[in-house]
């Protein structure tokens, strides 16, 4: 009987690359701009939390080549022995700010620390590696330097964000939004139909742009001819006195909620109302009172 030899696999598991660690930067800059400025004091705690952590890991881990893997970079845990904690926080503020700023202007700005890094990694060519790698300036301040897998680390930037900067640099282009052109990937079907339909009620409010309406004077001089631009027949406009809010407060209002905000716009309370205000004709008729429409 022949004997059947069973290959065991290696005794000890190949080393799994570290799992990096997630930067906050990522989750807040998904925030909209109030619930930011609501969670401020949070948001700061948690990233300060977070650039204390990185600084504690001995290594910096590789983000742009081979995510996870150790690299021989220490300028992270350096930094870590050098600063103060002053400096801490104003790394941290302006992860903050950086996390406030609108998609392209962030890219905009990671385009110009990659810049200025493939810059100074020029003029250090030919010095050891430790001069050569640490160019791109540790946020918050403008003479601490660290490498780009500490600051991929810090403002949650992976593999694929990089190297599209990088390659946008080189290539001397402007970032542009994936979605350009395109429908939103946070896209709620039931909530764009209901938008639908409330705008659709409210082009009965509309008219021409103003600012777009020619008016001709007749040869008499006595009558007044209004025309339309051709290409600005398709273009209308509520009157002024309907607010963005305002516009909002109906829309939510038409779906029995009730909003309150403060004076600088944040959200204060939001309530459904009863099974009577929800009614469409009460609610019609509460909403006109309260947004007089200006004749036109
Ligand atoms: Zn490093």
């Amino acid at each position: 009987m022949s004997q059947v030899t069973v290959t065991n696999g290696p005794a000890t598991p190949p080393v799994q690359p570290t799992r990096l660690f997630r930067s906050p930067v990522a989750s807040l800059s998904s925030k909209g701009a109030n619930e930011l400025e609501n969670s401020e004091e949070n948001s700061l705690k948690e990233l300060t939390e977070y650039v204390f952590a990185t600084m504690e890991k001995e290594f910096c881990f590789d983000v742009v080549n081979k995510p996870g893997r150790k690299t021989v970079c220490t300028c992270l845990h350096d930094l870590g022995e050098q600063i103060n904690d002053d400096e801490v926080d104003d790394c941290a503020k302006a992860l903050f700010l950086f996390c406030k700023l609108e998609f392209a202007e962030r890219k905009r700005i990671v385009k110009e620390w990659i810049r200025s890094g493939l810059a100074a990694q020029l003029m250090f060519q030919g010095q050891q590696r430790e001069t050569s790698t640490r160019v791109f300036l540790f946020p918050g301040s403008t003479t601490r330097l660290i490498c780009r897998n500490a600051l991929c680390q810090l403002i949650g930037y992976g593999k694929k964000s990089w190297k599209s900067i990088v390659e946008l640099v080189k290539s001397g282009n402007d970032p542009v939004h994936g979605l350009k052109g395109k429908t939103g990937n946070k896209l709620n079907a039931k909530s764009q139909g209901l938008m639908h339909e409330f705008f659709k009620d409210m082009q009965q409010y509309a008219l021409p742009r103003a600012t777009k309406i020619v008016r001709t004077q007749m040869v008499d001089g006595v009558n007044t001819l209004v025309e339309l631009r051709e290409e600005e027949k398709d273009t209308i406009e509520l009157p002024s006195s309907m607010t963005k809010r305002g516009l909002y407060n109906r829309f939510i209002g038409g779906l029995g909620w009730k909003i309150q905000w403060d004076n600088k716009g944040r959200l204060l309370k939001k309530t459904e109302m009863g099974e009577e205000q929800k009614h469409p004709a009460r609610q019609e008729k509460t909403l006109m009172m309260r947004m007089p429409l200006r004749r036109l």
